[in-house]
């Protein structure tokens, strides 16, 4: 029944004035509603098939022109009926009429409707009329009590549940049809705060029910700690060690940590999460590392057995391609705990992988992964009554609205300062007829013994073009670059080809790697300076940020050219300006944020559900915020009937519906 009544329209049609049909012809400005009587109706054939209707009133007369139509139209639209219509008039050739108009048929005392007429949402095959009776009948026969006390609604100043839904569903002839389209009216404001605080609500209560959750507090940062940083060839940022701090505090609770580590593309997230695991590992407890890809993973892997290695931490690897033969022992070592620190990639939750005392797990580009995946990471935990506490990371920078909305029962850590020695990276754009002056570049980086990165332009329609399209360029790009070893490294090779690209690359073999956007997560190469994306056009922001990301890495400056096909769009020219201008990845996340919508933020985490449907990321901040304030009132108990109001609400709002659950 709530469902119904939530049903809401999208807009609204204003069908309660008709306008003089001398008038609509003499100032044609938008839809409008004209009524009279047909004069004449007339079946054409030339130039194609089309009904014309004349109508007319005491002012004047105008055509109706129906080029698809139905045999009972034409019965329908007869001399002398009186109808309806709603559309937009047009100068035409033979005088103003209008295309495909919207009709009723009525007679001459046919009261005009004195409300505005909702449209609906409606998949296909359901009429309004019936949505409209289905609506109308929950209307009548639900109690629409409010789930908010009066005394709250004042401080709020919101209007009362059933007004608004009534509003919303009729509102009357008068009504700002601005601020109903637009969502600003306040029965609009008043729903989306309901459904807003309904999301805190559960977000907020996940979050409480963790806290009721146990897991092994890591209580010592042991001697191992020391060791690693006296090898470790830099020193940690100071945004590092924030955010290594804040996550130790964690670990060394009786809670599960549920925590993002975020940092730009760059910030060395890595080796915070290094030191975070040597505090599970100094309490006798094995990690998880689990990364999206194989060239990831293993470069994590790599990276930090190097730093583990004066420490004595064994480290293993485990990987989705491996021989059996290979695998066995591996599984071994961690069933029986002689592996402490486990770096892989899915392969990590399958059923064959049984941890001896799983207490940490680290999850990287956490949003590559799925909810269901990083619940069954966690359920590895050897021990059902303690769970493993949790630190995903991710160089998507998470806007403010969606921090507080889809990620509110995370802690957040973030890393808000790369390296130092870093160099911006410089962002030119190239039309991609200047493909020489490219060729030039790359020769004059080579020269200087830096390395090159070319990213293949993404072909959505099909992946067999993308890949041809590489190898093609891979083989341009070594006849144009003589002299230069040119390596090609694409999604469709074996892991282990894969891995041989990349560890060539990463010794300076290869000069130039030919690539697809396989390389856009993770990779860490410093000494490649330029990077070069063709048809950059096509990318979204957040892949050319992430891409840009993979040069800048060592202290030489570095350069980007987003290479782009003549004639840009509106949406590519403003995406494109924004990587010239900017390569504050937060600047750029909450552009995409909106450009694009938040679906390309929540990935997997939304898994196809619309959660929000009224409020909108962007325009709905501030009742966000009054939102979570309520929410955190209501849950503290802060107001008078605290617990019945947060039991009725969340039961008008989350009943049939999954619960905004993060995991
Ligand atoms: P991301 O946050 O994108 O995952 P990484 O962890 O891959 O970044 O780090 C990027 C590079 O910076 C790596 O080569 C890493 O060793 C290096 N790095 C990390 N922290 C520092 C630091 N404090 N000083 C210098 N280099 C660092
Ligand atoms: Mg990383």
């Amino acid at each position: 029944m709530m469902d119904c009544i939530l049903h809401l329209p999208m807009r609204y049609e204003d069908e309660t004035q008709v306008t003089a049909i001398q008038e609509a012809c003499r100032h044609p400005a938008g839809s409008v509603q004209i009524e009279g009587t047909i004069q004449h109706s007339e079946v054409q054939y030339r130039p194609r098939k089309q009904l014309l209707v004349t109508v007319a009133d005491d002012t004047g007369e105008i055509t109706l022109r129906f080029i698809h139509f139905y045999g009972s139209q034409v019965k329908q639209l007869v001399t002398g009926k009186r109808l309806r219509a709603r559309g937009e008039p047009r100068g035409g050739f033979f005088g103003t009429e209008i295309i495909h108009p919207v009709y009723r048929m009525v007679s001459e005392n046919t009261p005009l409707p004195t409300e505005l007429t909702p449209v609906y949402p409606a998949s296909e095959g359901i009429s309004q009329k019936t949505l409209r009776r289905h609506i109308n009948t929950a209307l009548e026969d639900s109690p629409l009590t409010d789930t908010l006390p009066e005394s709250l609604l004042k401080t709020l100043k919101l209007p009362g549940f059933e007004r608004s839904i009534r509003f919303l569903h009729h509102p009357a002839a008068d009504a700002d049809v601005t601020a109903l389209s637009e969502r600003s009216h306040p029965a609009w404001q008043r729903i989306k705060f309901d459904e807003l605080l309904a999301q805190q609500l559960s977000m907020r209560r996940a979050r409480m029910a963790r806290w009721q959750q146990k897991a092994p507090p890591f209580l010592t940062v042991g001697q191992h700690t020391q060791l690693f940083l006296d090898h470790l060839p830099f020193r940690l940022t100071a945004a590092q060690q924030k955010a290594l701090d804040e996550i130790r505090q964690d670990l060394k609770g009786s809670y599960p940590m549920q925590r993002l580590l975020q940092g730009d593309v760059g910030s060395g997230k890595t080796v915070v999460s290094a030191l975070a695991a040597l505090q599970a590992i100094d309490s006798g407890y094995q990690v998880a590392l689990m990364a999206p890809t194989e060239i990831l993973a293993e470069q994590h892997y790599l990276r930090i057995s190097e730093w583990m290695k004066p420490v004595g931490v064994p480290v293993a690897w485990l990987n989705g391609s491996m021989k059996k033969k290979e695998r066995t022992p591996i599984l071994e070592a961690i069933a029986s705990g002689d592996a402490r620190l486990i770096v892989g990639t899915h392969a990590l939750i399958q059923d064959t992988v049984s941890f001896a005392q799983l207490g940490f797990v680290i999850i990287d580009e956490q949003h590559r992964f799925g909810v269901g995946q990083r619940l069954m990471l966690r359920n590895k935990g050897s021990d059902d009554l303690l769970l493993p506490h949790q630190l995903m990371m991710s160089a998507t920078p998470i806007p403010r609205t969606l921090a507080m909305t889809f990620y509110a029962d995370l802690d957040v850590s973030v890393i808000d300062e790369l390296p130092p020695g870093r160099t911006p990276v410089l962002t030119r754009l190239i039309d991609d007829s200047r493909r020489d002056e490219v060729i030039g570049r790359i020769h004059a980086a080579a020269q200087q013994g830096r390395q090159v990165y070319w990213v293949c332009p993404l072909i959505e329609e099909s992946e067999a073009l993308e890949l041809q399209n590489a190898v093609e360029t891979h083989e341009r790009l070594t006849q144009a670059l003589a002299g230069l070893n040119v390596g090609l490294l694409h999604g469709r090779m074996k892991p282990a080809e894969k891995q041989a690209v990349m560890s060539d690359f990463q010794s300076g073999r290869i000069h130039v790697l030919v690539a697809t956007t396989v390389i856009e997560v993770g990779v860490d190469v410093p000494n490649a300076s330029l990077m070069i994306i063709e048809h950059a056009e096509r990318f979204g922001l957040s892949q050319l940020h992430q891409l840009r990301g993979r040069v800048g890495r060592g202290s030489s400056a570095s350069v980007c050219l987003l290479l782009y096909q003549k004639p840009l769009g509106q949406v590519a020219r403003q995406r494109l300006g924004i990587m010239r201008e900017t390569t504050d990845g937060f600047r750029i996340a909450q552009q995409d944020l909106e450009i694009r919508g938040p679906g390309e933020f929540l990935g997997a985490r939304q898994s196809g559900q619309q959660m929000l449907r009224f409020a909108d990321l962007e325009q709905d901040g501030q009742l966000i915020d009054m939102a979570a304030d309520t929410a955190q009132k209501l849950l503290t108990g802060q107001l008078p009937d605290s617990a019945s109001i947060i039991n009725a609400h969340l039961d008008r709002w989350l009943s049939n519906r999954e619960e905004f659950l993060n995991v």
